[in-house]
């Protein structure tokens, strides 16, 4: 794939990048190594400093980053304005949080006492520099929420993003630049996917994270195993949204259309199969299918717009096919199934909810990434979780019900990383993040996230 910004509104290549060459990225990992050495003894203090900087920074550039993200990837900008501001907040969380999350353990007195030591502590050292790769659906954010935990950390990072957010990329390290981090400590690495295995296997890279696809996961986590190298990963989502009798109707479809076409329908934390109770099916449908044709498709950039294009023509025709294979062995489309008729140029789909989907179906097990919704009717609450654990995927889950012994039924039985209830899936700094399954393993975000990269280093003094 060309590292080059592509405008997914109109199919026109803006701008093209050469891959660094093997001198370029030695160089770069050198610069790494020795970042790491110095950057591992500095002061949380001073980290903090650094990460505030770089959130003002970031602050300040919020209009032109989320231009040049629309620009790369497709996403509302009114979107792209939001994560800029999400980053912001994760920065300043991480900057004033880390000291306390990382601070020396004190173990149980009656443990150090058996241990045969006069004291003992834990404590939470930086691993080195970090491989990140990472996707373009949130260019900015999956990038900051793995950078300013790691830096805090006393890590460094070399950032391989995805080849269609080159802009994006160099922006996210100048930024690191700017506010202070040495040169090093941060470094975007132009390069294909097909040049990571070298980059991992180097002796100076010492552990990786990856947000992306299943196959990319199962690639970088196959030859981090052959490495001993820790990894994270945080892969793709099919995440269920339950609707029970319970449910607040109203809400739950005009939050399950937003839940759904969040970022143009490619967030993996998307709800993606509707699960309804049959006493709710026909009123949720009927105001789910309403709200999603009401979505205005159209240019990203434009205030009014709901749904941008896909960030590519693949991922359109990946998406297509799917519908197509649904809609072949027996699915119908209430709503949408084609591209709109009025945007000839750029990677558009309107969007589309489908039903009378069936495990024969490729979509039943498949992550759809765009904004395409299957709806179930299941008998009771026991079908809404056999269907909903029915995936190879195990991200998020979203229940609607306001029964509490229903609620504590499903934190007990959805296969998934999040149990949120009556509301949508979302992120926080302060909140662990990541997957079951074949959506990954390890966390991102909080204490669990920071924590990830770090050597938990038993200190015994006899
Ligand atoms: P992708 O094709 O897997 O790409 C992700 C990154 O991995 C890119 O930087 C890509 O580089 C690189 N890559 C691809 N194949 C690789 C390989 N064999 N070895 C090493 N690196 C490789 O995924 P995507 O299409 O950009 O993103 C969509 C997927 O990401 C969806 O499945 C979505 O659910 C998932 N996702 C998960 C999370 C989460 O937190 N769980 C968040 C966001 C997205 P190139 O661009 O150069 O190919």
């Amino acid at each position: 794939m060309a590292i080059a910004t592509v405008n997914p509104a109109t199919g026109e290549t803006l701008k093209t990048f050469d891959a660094l060459n093997a001198g370029e990225l030695e160089d770069r990992l050198v610069l790494a190594e020795r970042a790491f050495q110095e950057h591992r003894t500095t002061s949380f203090a001073h980290r903090a400093e650094l990460l505030h900087k770089a959130a003002e920074l970031l602050e300040a550039d919020q209009e032109s980053i989320a231009r040049t993200m629309t620009t790369e990837m497709g996403k509302p900008l009114a979107a792209a304005r939001a994560e800029a501001a999400k980053c912001v907040k994760a920065m300043r969380w991480y900057a004033t949080r880390a000291e306390e999350l990382l601070a020396d353990e004190a173990p149980d007195p009656a443990d150090v006492r058996d241990s045969g030591a006069a004291r003992a502590l834990v404590r939470y050292r930086p691993l080195g520099t970090v491989l990140a790769v990472m996707p373009w659906n949130f260019p900015l954010w999956q990038v900051v929420r793995f950078a300013a935990p790691a830096l805090m950390a006393g890590n460094t990072g070399l950032l391989k993003h995805a080849s269609n957010v080159p802009q994006t990329a160099l922006y996210l390290e100048e930024l690191f630049r700017r506010a202070g981090f040495p040169r090093g400590c941060f470094q975007t690495l132009l390069i294909g996917s097909g040049a990571v295995e070298d980059v991992l296997r180097d002796p100076r890279i010492a552990a990786a994270t990856l947000t992306g696809s299943e196959p990319a996961g199962r690639s970088v986590a196959a030859i981090a195993g052959d490495e001993v190298k820790k990894t994270v990963l945080e892969l793709g989502g099919s995440d269920p949204y339950l609707v029970l009798p319970s449910a607040d109707l109203d809400k739950a479809a005009a939050t399950g259309v937003r839940a759904r076409v969040q970022n143009n329908g490619q967030s993996c934390i998307a709800a993606k199969r509707f699960i309804v109770h049959t006493d709710v099916h026909d009123a949720f449908a009927e105001r789910f299918t309403a709200g999603m044709a009401a979505l205005t498709v159209g240019d990203p950039m434009d205030e009014g717009t709901d749904v941008g294009p896909l960030a590519s023509e693949q991922g359109r025709s990946d998406l297509e096919e799917l519908v197509d294979d649904a809609v072949h062995r027996g699915a119908r489309a209430m709503c949408g199934g084609r591209r709109p008729p009025r945007h000839p140029a750029g990677w558009f789909y309107e969007p589309t909810v489908l039903t009378g989907v069936t495990p024969g179906m490729r979509i039943h097990h498949e992550e759809a990434f765009g904004p395409v919704a299957t709806l179930y009717r299941v008998a009771d609450l026991d079908e809404a979780v056999a269907v909903a654990n029915d995936s190879p995927f195990g991200l998020s889950s979203n229940a609607w019900t306001r029964d509490a012994a229903e609620q504590e039924r499903l934190v007990r039985d959805l296969q998934a990383g999040g149990v949120f209830f009556n509301g949508m899936t979302a992120s926080h700094p302060g909140l662990p993040f990541g997957g079951a399954k074949r959506s990954g393993y390890g966390r991102e975000l909080s204490g669990h996230g920071i924590r990830e990269f770090c050597n938990i280093t038993t200190v015994w003094y006899g």
